[in-house]
């Protein structure tokens, strides 16, 4: 049986019980056409660009993972849906209570 709880608070999402919502979301690193070059706009450089790209997918060797193309998906709560909405970047996480040393 598929069994889901919130991305979030950690609360269990059972069929037929508390409401679940899925928020998606695409994260990638974006080109910026002001710094295209008579090079770039070239259709032989577009081409070795986009196999080079593809060759990079296929190695999966990203030399910074972490500014990866990311594709996420949570599940999240009721309650927790609606303070993501709120506030969808988390810039006011008023309700953490980070321990101060
Ligand atoms: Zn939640």
């Amino acid at each position: 049986m598929l069994h889901f709880s919130c991305d979030f608070c950690g609360k269990d999402l059972l069929p037929g019980g508390a409401a679940r919502f899925v928020v998606k979301m695409e994260a990638f690193a974006a080109a910026d056409p002001a710094e295209l070059t008579d090079a770039d706009t070239d259709p032989d450089a577009v081409e070795e660009m986009a196999r080079l790209l593809r060759a990079q997918e296929e190695a999966g060797d990203d030399p910074n993972p972490t500014l990866a193309h990311k594709k996420l998906r949570f599940d999240l709560c009721s309650g927790c849906y609606e303070k993501f909405l709120a506030d969808p970047l988390g810039r006011e996480k008023v309700e953490f209570d980070f321990s101060e040393n």
